[in-house]
C-alpha cells in the first residue's frame, strides 16, 4: 500500500492552495481565522467562487458537473480548505440533496432543483431528527397524510442546522404507520419553508450562537411532486444520504489548523512570566496532538487507499474510526488553546456575538486580546462533534459489527 503521495498530489495540493489563496475573500478569511462561524453571506459566496471553477461539486458525477478527482485528492482538497480557514460549501446541498436528487430525482426535480442547489440559489437544511427519534431515527412520527394530489404534514423535527437561512428542507416523514417494520413506513418530501405551517423556532447553543432549530409542521400542504422516491421507500433514500459522508470525515485540517494556531500563539502566552512553550507539559501536550494528527493522516489515507481498490464505491465501515478519532482531536486541540489563553477567550467572543443583546457600541469593552477571543466558541461547539453525523458510540457499534465481526 503506498502511503506518499504522487508528484500530481503534490502539485494538485500546491493548485488547490493557490487558487484558495487567490480567490478566499479577505472579510471571510478574517472572521474564519478568528475561530468565528461563517455567515450565510461567507458561506453562499465561497460557494458560488467554487461553483464556478467547478470545484463545489466535485464528489458528483462527471455529468452533473462533478471532478474525476481520485478519493486522495478529494481528501487534499478537504484538508486545505479547512487549513486555509475556507467556509466549508453547504453539506446539505451539496453532500446530501444533491446526489440523492442525482441518484432518486424525477427528471423534473433534477431541472427544477440540481443547479440551483449547486450553486447555493437554495439552501437545504435537514430534516430528520425529532424529539426521541435521533439514532433510533426510523421511530420518527412526523406524519404526512394522503389528500388528492397533496401531502398534509403535522409532527416536529428538531437540531435542524440553519434552518433560520434555509430556503428548503428535505424531510423524513411517516406515510405508513401500520407497516410491518417502521424503516418501511417512511417517505422523502422536498418542503419549501416559506409553506403555511412551518414554524422555525431557535436553540441557541452553549457557544451562544444561533446555529440550530426546531420545526412545527402544522397541517403543511406538499405537493406529491416533490416526493423523492417511492412512496414508503425514505428509508432507502435516507440511507444513501447518511452513507454518502466518506473522505474528509475525520476533518483533520481543522485540527491542524488548530495545532498552526497555538505555534502563532505561542509568543504571546506565558505562564508565570516564562513563556508557555518553555513549559515542558504544554509542550509534551503539543507534540502528542501532534502525533495522533500524524497517524490520523496515515489511518485517512490507509481507508482512500483501500476505498480507491474497491471497485462498489461503497464508504468503508472504517471510515466510522475517522468519525470517533478526528472528532476526539478536534475536541482536544480546541481544549489546548481554550487552556493555553484561559479566561482571556470568552469576554472577546461574547462581545463579536453581541450576547448582551445590546447596540455593538454599548458592549462592554472586551477584557482580552483579540488574538484569544477565538478560542472559545470552538471549544464549546466541538462538545457536540461526538453527537452530529452519529454518536460515538453507533460508530462504535457499526465498528463492532462490520469490522470487529462481534
Ligand atoms: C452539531 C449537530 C448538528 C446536527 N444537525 C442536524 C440536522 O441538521 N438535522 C437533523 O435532523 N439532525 C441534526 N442533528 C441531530 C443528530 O443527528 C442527533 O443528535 C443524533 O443522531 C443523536 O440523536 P439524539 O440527540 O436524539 O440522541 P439519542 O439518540 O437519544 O442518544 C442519547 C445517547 O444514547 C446513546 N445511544 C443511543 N442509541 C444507542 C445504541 N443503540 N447503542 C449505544 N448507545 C446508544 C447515544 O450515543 C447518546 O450518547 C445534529 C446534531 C448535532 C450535534
Amino acid at each position: 500500500m503506498e502511503l506518499r503521495f504522487t508528484e500530481e498530489e503534490i502539485a494538485f495540493r500546491q493548485e488547490v492552495r493557490a487558487f484558495i489563496r487567490g480567490n478566499l475573500p479577505a472579510k471571510t478569511l478574517e472572521r474564519m481565522r478568528l475561530g468565528y462561524p461563517p455567515t450565510k453571506s461567507d458561506v453562499v459566496t465561497w460557494q458560488r467562487i467554487l461553483n464556478k471553477k467547478g470545484w463545489a461539486t466535485y464528489k458528483w458525477p462527471q455529468e452533473y458537473g462533478g471532478q474525476a478527482w481520485s478519493p486522495t485528492m478529494r481528501m487534499i482538497f478537504q484538508d486545505e480548505n479547512m487549513l486555509a480557514h475556507a467556509p466549508e460549501v453547504n453539506s446539505f446541498n451539496i453532500t446530501m440533496i444533491g446526489p440523492v436528487l442525482i441518484q432518486f430525482g424525477t427528471p423534473e426535480q433534477k431541472e427544477r432543483f440540481i443547479a440551483p442547489t449547486a450553486n447555493l440559489d437554495i439552501w437545504w437544511c435537514q430534516g430528520f431528527s425529532e424529539p426521541g427519534s435521533g439514532s433510533d431515527l426510523a421511530s420518527l412520527k412526523t406524519s404526512a397524510v394522503l389528500d388528492g394530489d397533496h401531502y398534509v404534514v403535522n409532527g416536529q423535527k428538531i437540531w435542524t442546522s440553519t434552518a433560520h437561512h434555509a430556503d428548503w428542507i428535505f424531510a423524513l416523514v411517516r406515510t405508513n404507520p401500520q407497516a410491518r417494520k417502521p424503516q418501511e413506513g417512511i417517505s422523502f418530501l422536498l418542503i419549501d419553508m416559506k409553506t403555511p405551517g412551518i414554524t422555525v423556532r431557535p436553540i441557541i447553543s452553549i457557544d451562544g450562537s444561533h446555529h440550530f432549530n426546531e420545526v412545527f409542521f402544522d397541517d403543511v400542504r406538499v405537493p406529491v411532486t416533490q416526493r423523492v422516491y417511492e412512496e414508503n421507500k425514505g428509508w432507502d433514500v435516507a440511507k444513501f444520504l447518511l452513507g454518502n459522508e466518506r473522505t474528509g470525515i475525520a476533518r483533520l485540517g481543522k485540527s491542524m489548523a488548530r495545532l498552526e494556531d497555538i505555534r502563532e500563539l505561542s509568543p504571546h502566552l506565558r505562564n508565570h512570566g516564562a513563556p508557555l512553550l518553555d513549559d515542558k507539559l504544554q509542550r509534551e501536550r503539543v507534540a502528542s496532538l501532534e502525533i495522533r494528527a500524524k497517524a490520523l493522516e496515515i489511518t485517512q489515507l490507509r481507508v482512500v487507499a483501500k476505498m480507491m481498490q474497491q471497485s462498489d464505491g461503497k464508504p468503508d465501515p472504517f471510515s466510522s474510526l475517522l468519525k470517533i478519532k478526528g472528532g476526539e482531536l478536534g475536541q482536544d486541540t480546541s481544549e489546548l488553546i481554550m487552556d493555553a489563553v484561559g479566561p482571556l477567550a470568552m469576554p472577546q467572543w461574547a462581545k463579536e456575538l453581541d450576547l448582551l443583546n445590546r447596540e455593538s457600541g454599548e458592549n462592554e469593552p472586551p477584557i482580552g486580546p483579540d488574538y484569544a477571543g477565538f478560542a472559545a466558541g470552538p471549544y464549546l461547539m466541538h462538545r457536540a462533534s461526538s453527537i452530529a453525523g452519529g454518536t460515538t458510540e453507533i460508530q462504535k457499534n457499526i465498528l463492532n459489527k462490520a469490522v470487529l465481526r462481534l
